[in-house]
């Protein structure tokens, strides 16, 4: 391709051309073939083509594609948030469908907010997240996360939001602290500037239960998340679970939550929740939220065109269900312990590998320049971004990341392939990732 009028995320480079996708497997114009090691960017959970979701989006769209949420409500939105509502944690009564995950951080931050209102609380009105956080590129959304980078050009345009330590144990729990201790400090940390900011003012607390896009399938020390739920209980302040990278399924468990024994008030989702056959996010809402608006005002302010896209809530149905018929979470738990081992045993030793952590499907490595200190490689290398083109010369997805550790720039590569792949395919997955870190690490020299 010599020219594009595509504005492109590089605007130097244009990307091969996308035009066949099966199983873990896409193929460019050329007919080269790529191992989808992060479903794209954690997305694909599915894979690509799968025919079921495929025969449900032909149904759909023979039915009807579109109808306006002002005017009608869809079967498959209905069936959609059935489904979801009967898997998600306790108390949870209503699922709102958006376009995305940045969309579904939005109106998760409304909802919180227009609660507060309804049960007369207005003076609620902060929001405090984690540093090295992502919660999306919207405005809104960016100004929750806790990335410098990704915010640093359009800080002027952002709300403010105050920003706590995140839970990276590799990099910060002290050697004199044990797990426990590390997540009491932490909470202690959160419930201090809950006091700052007027405990009564503070209106949420967002975070990932699996930190994604900024640090590659960064875990909670064990009891973090109890210890920041009772937190936010003290308080009054809702705890949003943003799982649009983490949650469907992707650590094992359909919410990732599950897994730290808390339940959110809110709960964002997206990517694997339509496995990328269609765009689509949800914030799913617990009853005595939604029973505060329903009972004051009795409406929902806010909204866009294609909230509850009959296609998309049909192509998601579709997935969701092919997840539950083939026991895929199960799957995700071998397939994720198979993973890790291959990772431990290509990389464990590696001298350039700080980190291998993660949970299910969803799994990070984490380069640094020097085991013994933990020193990143020099930023100005931009090492992911050259992990990344081995990658896919080699003929592997995977999605890279310069995060923000103390203001330097560290490396990591998150890994989330489609829960069906295969033991042969996880098997080329170490392979391809192990030449690309190999060959990356060489330019640098
Ligand atoms: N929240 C998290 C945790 C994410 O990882 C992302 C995207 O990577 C978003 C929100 C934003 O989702 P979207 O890109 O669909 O707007």
């Amino acid at each position: 391709m010599t020219s594009t009028r595509v504005l492109h995320r590089s605007l130097r480079a244009t990307p091969p051309v996308a035009q066949r996708g099966q199983g873990v497997w896409l193929y460019d114009q050329s007919g080269r073939a790529y191992l989808d090691g992060s479903g794209g960017a954690a997305v694909s959970c599915l894979g690509h083509n799968h025919p079921d979701v495929q025969a449900a989006m032909h149904a759909q769209i023979d039915a009807l594609a579109y109808a306006h949420t002002s005017f009608f409500t869809t079967e498959p939105a209905e069936a959609l948030a059935a489904r979801l509502v009967e898997d998600a944690p306790a108390g949870t009564s209503h699922a709102y469908f958006v376009s995305g995950g940045s969309e579904a951080i939005e109106a998760a931050l409304k909802m919180a907010r227009q609660y507060f209102v309804e049960i007369g609380q207005p003076e609620r009105r902060h929001i405090v997240a984690r540093k090295q956080s992502y919660h999306g590129n919207t405005l809104g959304a960016l100004a929750v996360g806790g990335n410098a980078w990704r915010r640093a050009q359009f800080a002027p345009l952002l709300i403010p939001v105050e920003h706590v330590t995140p839970c990276y144990a590799y990099r910060d729990q002290r050697a004199d602290e044990t797990p426990e201790q590390y997540g009491a400090r932490l909470a202690q940390e959160l419930d201090q500037t809950f006091e700052r900011l007027g405990s009564h003012t503070v209106m949420a607390f967002v975070a990932e239960p699996v930190v994604g896009a900024t640090s590659g399938a960064v875990t909670a020390v064990p009891g973090y998340f109890r210890r920041i739920r009772e937190v936010c209980d003290r308080h009054g302040v809702l705890l949003i679970a943003d799982e649009v990278m983490c949650g469907m399924g992707r650590t094992g468990t359909l919410y990732a939550v599950e897994q730290e024994d808390v339940v959110p008030d809110l709960i964002t989702i997206a990517k694997g929740l339509g496995g990328g056959y269609q765009p689509i996010g949800a914030v799913m809402a617990q009853q005595r939220i939604v029973e505060a608006m329903q009972q004051g005002s009795g409406f929902f302010q806010h909204g866009h065109t294609y909230l509850g896209h009959a296609m998309a809530c049909a192509a998601s149905l579709a997935v969701q269900n092919v997840i539950r018929r083939d026991n895929l979470l199960e799957r995700v738990r071998t397939q994720g312990a198979g993973l890790r081992a291959r990772l431990e045993q290509a990389l464990g030793q590696h001298p350039h590998v700080g980190d291998i952590r993660g949970r299910g499907l969803f799994m990070g490595v984490e380069l640094v320049q020097d085991r013994a200190t933990k020193q990143t490689f020099d930023p100005a290398l931009t090492l992911h971004a050259r992990i990344k083109r081995q990658a896919m010369a080699q003929g592997l997805m995977v999605y890279p990341m310069g995060g923000t550790i103390d203001g330097r720039q560290g490396d990591h590569v998150l890994l989330a392939p489609p829960f069906i792949i295969s033991d042969d395919e996880l098997d080329q997955l170490t392979v391809r990732l192990t030449g690309a870190i190999d060959a990356a690490i060489a330019e640098t020299r």
